[in-house]
């Protein structure tokens, strides 16, 4: 399958449409028919349920592409990112409006959709989504003078601010 194909034909690209497991919860993105994860498989069939992601996640995980596949040539060095979102599955996708060295394990990033690739010949564009900063990372609180700023937490939400 080509990747013009591979976009053309999966909708869910576009609105991060998953699916849950009402037996087990796990959620699933692309969406699944059958869960994975539950020992019996047939059990989950008819049990999955449509679930929206909502596009929040934080880094799980990323590499700085300097090498560009055809395409990407003018986007180098850019940012290829594992992305795990708040409802569980993990995204591939390009970090995007940061410079590399300001990407860390457990930024907080929030999928926008974006030009992905023109494709060389036939100038086909491609949209999908990739990773912005999220916007409460930007108004990470900036340390007066002499302070130092916590380390931002690799896992799990952080506490509500009082
Ligand atoms: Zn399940």
């Amino acid at each position: 399958m080509t990747i013009a194909r591979f976009w053309r034909e999966t909708p869910q690209r576009y609105n991060l449409g998953a699916s849950r497991c009402s037996s087990c919860g796990s959620a699933f993105f692309p969406p699944r028919v059958v869960c994975p994860v539950c020992p019996e498989h047939r059990r989950s069939l008819g049990k999955m349920e449509p679930l929206q992601l909502s596009g929040e996640g934080e880094v799980y995980s990323f590499t700085v592409v300097h090498d560009p596949a055809e395409g990407f040539e003018m986007q180098v060095p850019y940012v290829l990112a594992l992305v795990k979102t708040r409802e569980g599955p993990i995204l591939t996708g390009q970090v995007v409006d940061v410079s590399p060295g300001d990407v860390h394990v457990g930024l907080r990033v929030q999928a926008t959709f974006r030009k992905l690739r023109e494709e060389g010949k036939s100038g086909v564009i491609h949209y999908g989504y990739k990773f912005a900063v999220a916007r409460e990372e930007v108004r990470e609180p900036v340390a007066p003078e002499g302070e130092s700023v916590p380390e931002p937490r690799a896992e799990g939400p952080r506490p509500a601010r009082t």
